[in-house]
């Protein structure tokens, strides 16, 4: 049963994307989440066919049920500088690119922040940027998924409000997708640190974004406190939201074919996600708290 459970982490693709499948194959992961390329460079040469070669064809690949893509930190589609602006735009087509021929599902993108512009102003520069990058590329099936984010600085993406916004806004919605991260919704002031306040923030995401959006969890304890705007992440358990979140989304009937991933601090012995999924595999597993899983939120 827990080999059903769609549960991973974050794995590193140095030595290559097809290095990834084998990292999180040796701590038996069921999902898993890569970058397309170095995270804090703009651009990269292309994939090789042997590369993309590799991966599609790697035989520990069907082990793993789902993987998809996160994007890189430097990409901002509010950009006040022109420059960064166009890096941003032609960055993420890219990455899109490489995801798509990788075969991935969805690239997950922090919608962008916007250096004091405001929000509407950003919002509305997102909106145009997401056309742009989306038009171009008219044939590329992998997705965007937003992120939802902690709120820290002018980031936007912190309300499921500038989400909904930005998919009614832009005009392709259904290339666009939504990625939970739980440290932050919490850090932006969505409680979730108990079943009733889980399912109260559910509920809120029903409304405003819609279920059907939801296509990956961030699963990650949160360091700072509930509102703090602050984004840091913490191992399961460890941090102020506690584990009776985890034990929910784990457990619920309605996650079972999300996949949830961890991007909690980590060495390269992999040690410390070990330690986090175990954690996790244990909530799925224990039957004293089955009522937090049963009843679906409404
Ligand atoms: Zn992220
Ligand atoms: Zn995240």
């Amino acid at each position: 049963m827990t080999k059903e459970v769609l549960l991973g982490a974050h794995m590193s693709i140095r030595g290559g994307v097809s290095m990834a499948i084998e990292r999180a194959n040796s701590i038996h992961c069921t999902a898993m989440q890569i970058f397309v390329k170095n995270n804090m460079q703009w651009f990269a040469p292309p994939l090789r066919q042997q590369e993309i070669r590799a991966f599609l064809n790697h035989l520990q690949r069907r082990e793993l049920l789902s993987i998809f893509a996160h994007a890189n930190y430097l990409i901002n589609l509010a950009a006040t500088n022109p420059q960064f602006h166009a890096n941003s735009i032609r960055s993420l087509s890219e990455e899109l690119t490489r995801a798509d021929q990788l075969r991935l599902p969805f690239l997950v993108l922090h919608p962008g922040a916007h250096l004091g512009a405001g929000e509407e102003a950003g919002l509305e520069q997102i909106v145009e940027s997401i056309d742009r990058v989306l038009t171009g590329l008219p044939k590329i099936k992998t997705r965007i998924a937003l992120e939802t984010t902690a709120g820290q600085g002018s980031c936007l993406g912190s309300s499921f409000e500038h989400l909904a916004y930005l998919i009614s806004c832009v005009r392709e919605p259904e290339r666009l997708c939504v990625c939970l991260d739980t440290a932050h919704v919490f850090a932006a002031g969505y409680d979730i640190s108990s079943e009733a306040a889980m399912r109260k923030t559910l509920r809120e995401f029903d409304r405003v974004i819609g279920r059907d959006r939801l296509v990956a969890i961030h699963l990650n304890d949160c360091k700072t406190a509930f509102g703090s705007r602050v984004d840091r992440h913490e191992h399961i358990g460890k941090g102020r939201i506690g584990l009776d979140a985890f034990r929910f989304i784990i457990r619920n009937r309605r996650f079972h074919k999300i996949p949830k991933v961890l991007e909690t601090p980590k060495g390269k012995d992999l040690r410390e996600d070990v330690m986090n999924l175990k954690t996790l595999r244990s909530l799925a597993e224990s039957n004293d708290e089955a009522r937090m899983a049963n009843a679906s939120p409404r």
